[in-house]
C-alpha cells in the first residue's frame, strides 16, 4: 500500500507532544511491513534541521491557488532518521511557517488551510496517487473536504482518508473566509450543518468537524477515548457529529517507538538494564539524585513528566508532590507550560521547596533529563483529567517505573490496579484511581508507597508485570492497516 501522513508535527524534527511522535512511530512500523509511506509536513523556520539528511528541493515550482491568485512554493525532500519527508516552504509575505515557533499565531488556521490546499495540489501536480491519506488532528480537516470536493476532479480520483483526533480541545474553529481562500467557496453549500458548520456557532467553519463529515474513517487515539468521546463531554461539542458518523468511528491504542524507548540500549542512560538485569535500574537512581542534588536515602523516587497544562490535572499534581514528601517518599518534576500564570506557580513552588533534600522541581523541556528520570524513578504519577492516550506512562513501564494513574482516556486501556482488577495478576502493572479528588489520588500513592516498603518482593514483581508489557507499534500498525483496507474495498 501507498500511505502519505499528512500532518504538522513529527518527531524529532518538529515535536510539540505526542503527535509528532505517534506520525514518526507509525510511519516507520508501517515501512517495516513492507509499505511505502510518505510524511508531508509545513517547512517550519524552527524544525530541528539537524536530524533531517540530504535535504533539497525536489519540486521548485509548485503554484498553489490562494484568494484570487496564487502563492509560488518550493516542496523540499529530506530523510528525517530513514523516514521520507517532504517539506511545503511558501514564498510569500504571510511567511505562514517561518515564524519562530510551531504553533500560538492568530492567523492559525488560514495557516493550515494553506498547508492543506498546498498537499493536494502537490499530489495532484507531481501525479503521486497514493491509496491512503492520513491526516491528524485540525491542523489537517481540510484535506478530505478539499480531495472530495475539488481534488477528485483534478486526478485525484480513487484516494481514501483515514483521519485520526489526537486532542478534541483544538478544533479550528474559524471564519468563512477560508472558503474563498481555498477556492472551496459557496458558503451556503458548505455551512451547512451536515457540513463545516460549528456545532455551536452558525457563522464559524469547524475543521475537525469537516475531517470527521468527510473522511472515511476517523479515529482517535485509544479504545476508551473513542468511548469517552462518544458518550461524555470529552468531545468538546462534537458529540452530536461523531454520533451521526458513528459507523466509522473507533479508538486504536498509540503504540510506542521501541527503538527509541528501551533500557537495554538507551544512549540517554548511565547503565543499562532489563527484565533480567533490574538491579542495574538503581544505579540510574543514584545518578538521578547525584544529578538533582537529592540526598540518598532509602526512600521511593516518585516523578512526574509531562506538560503543565489543565489537562494534566495541575492541582492533583501539585498535591502528590506534598503527599509523596508526608509519606516518606522524594519526588522529582520535570515539566514546563507556554502559560504564563502555570509556570509561575511552579516556579513559585520550586522556591518553596528549595531546601528540601527530597525534592527537585525542574521547570524546563529537557529530553534527555526525562530519559534519566524515566529509569531512575521508582514511580511515576499521571493524575490527569483528560488524555486522550498519553505515553508517559507507556514509557514509565518499559522503564520498569511503576505507574500511578487516573482512569481516563489511554491511561485506563493501559495501567490495570495491582488490587483492583479483575484481570490476572501477572497482568496488572501499577495503580489507578477514578475520582479527580485528593482523597483517591492519596489512596493509591499510599498503597504503592506501602508495597515498595513493606513488600519489595511483590514489588519488584510488579515492575516486571509492567516492563513484560507490549506497547509497541506491532498491534496499532495492523489495526491501521485494517482500517486503510477496509476504506479502499
Ligand atoms: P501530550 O501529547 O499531551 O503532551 P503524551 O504523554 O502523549 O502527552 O506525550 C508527552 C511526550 O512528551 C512524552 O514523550 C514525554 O516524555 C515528553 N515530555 C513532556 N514534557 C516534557 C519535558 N518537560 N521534558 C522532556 N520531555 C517531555
Amino acid at each position: 500500500m501507498y500511505i502519505v501522513m499528512i500532518a504538522s508535527e513529527c518527531a524529532p524534527v518538529a515535536k510539540v507532544g505526542g503527535l509528532g511522535d505517534v506520525i514518526y512511530g507509525l510511519s516507520r512500523e508501517l515501512e517495516i511491513r513492507g509499505h511505502a509511506v510518505e510524511i508531508i509536513l509545513p517547512k517550519y523556520d524552527c524544525m530541528r534541521y539537524d536530524h533531517i539528511h540530504g535535504l533539497h528541493v525536489t519540486y521548485p515550482d509548485l503554484w498553489v491557488p490562494w484568494y484570487n491568485g496564487a502563492i509560488h512554493c518550493s516542496i523540499w525532500f529530506g530523510f528525517v532518521h530513514g523516514r521520507k519527508c517532504f517539506f511545503i516552504e511558501p514564498h510569500s509575505n504571510d511567511k505562514f511557517f517561518n515564524r519562530g515557533n510551531f504553533y500560538g499565531y492568530p492567523d492559525e488556521a488560514l495557516r493550515y488551510a494553506f498547508f492543506s490546499k498546498a498537499t493536494l495540489e502537490f499530489l495532484s501536480k507531481t501525479n503521486k496517487r497514493p491509496d491512503i491519506l492520513h491526516c491528524h488532528d485540525w491542523q489537517t480537516g481540510l484535506v478530505p473536504v478539499l480531495l472530495f470536493e475539488m481534488y477528485k476532479f483534478q486526478g485525484l480520483t480513487n484516494q481514501r482518508v483515514c483521519y485520526t483526533i489526537h486532542n478534541f480541545r483544538h478544533q479550528g474553529v474559524t471564519g468563512t473566509n477560508l472558503l474563498s481562500a481555498t477556492g472551496l467557496q459557496r458558503p451556503e453549500y458548505y455551512l451547512h450543518y451536515d457540513r463545516l458548520r460549528d456545532n455551536f456557532n452558525a457563522n464559524a467553519i469547524n475543521f475537525m468537524k469537516a475531517g470527521i463529515v468527510y473522511s472515511n474513517f476517523v479515529t482517535t487515539v485509544s479504545p476508551q477515548h473513542a468511548w469517552e468521546a462518544r458518550h461524555t463531554d470529552q468531545n468538546y461539542g462534537l458529540g452530536h457529529t461523531i454520533d451521526i458518523h458513528q459507523h466509522k468511528f473507533g479508538g486504536i491504542l498509540n503504540g510506542l517507538d521501541y527503538q527509541v524507548w528501551n533500557p537495554e540500549i538507551d544512549p540517554l542512560l548511565p547503565s543499562h538494564y532489563g527484565v533480567s538485569t533490574l538491579a542495574k535500574k538503581y544505579e540510574n537512581k543514584e545518578k538521578l539524585r547525584e544529578r538533582l542534588w537529592l540526598r540518598k536515602e532509602f526512600k521511593p523516587l516518585i516523578a512526574y513528566v509531562g506538560r503543565l497544562d489543565s489537562q494534566k490535572g495541575i492541582h492533583l499534581i501539585r498535591h502528590a508532590i506534598f503527599y509523596a514528601l508526608k509519606q516518606g517518599a522524594q519526588f522529582v518534576l520535570l515539566g514546563s507550560s507556554p502559560e504564563k500564570s502555570i509556570n509561575d506557580q511552579f516556579w513559585q513552588l520550586k522556591r518553596q521547596l528549595n531546601d528540601n533534600p527530597d525534592c527537585h522541581l525542574e521547570i524546563n523541556f529537557n529530553e534527555e533529563l526525562s530519559h534519566l528520570i524515566y529509569a531512575g524513578a521508582d514511580m511515576i504519577v499521571v493524575p490527569s483529567v483528560y488524555e486522550p492516550c498519553g505515553l508517559t506512562q507507556m514509557i514509565a513501564l518499559r522503564y520498569g517505573t511503576v505507574p500511578i494513574v487516573r482512569a481516563v482516556g489511554g491511561l485506563f486501556n493501559t495501567v490495570f490496579d495491582r488490587d483492583h482488577d479483575s484481570r490476572p495478576v501477572h497482568e496488572r502493572n501499577g495503580y489507578v484511581f477514578h475520582q479527580d479528588s485528593y482523597g483517591d489520588l492519596e489512596s493509591a500513592m499510599h498503597r504503592a508507597i506501602g508495597l515498595w516498603y513493606n513488600y519489595p518482593e511483590e514489588f519488584r514483581d510488579l515492575i516486571l508485570n509492567g516492563m513484560r508489557c507490549d506497547y509497541s507499534w506491532n498491534q496499532p500498525g495492523q489495526d491501521y492497516l485494517n482500517i486503510y483496507e477496509l476504506i479502499q474495498k
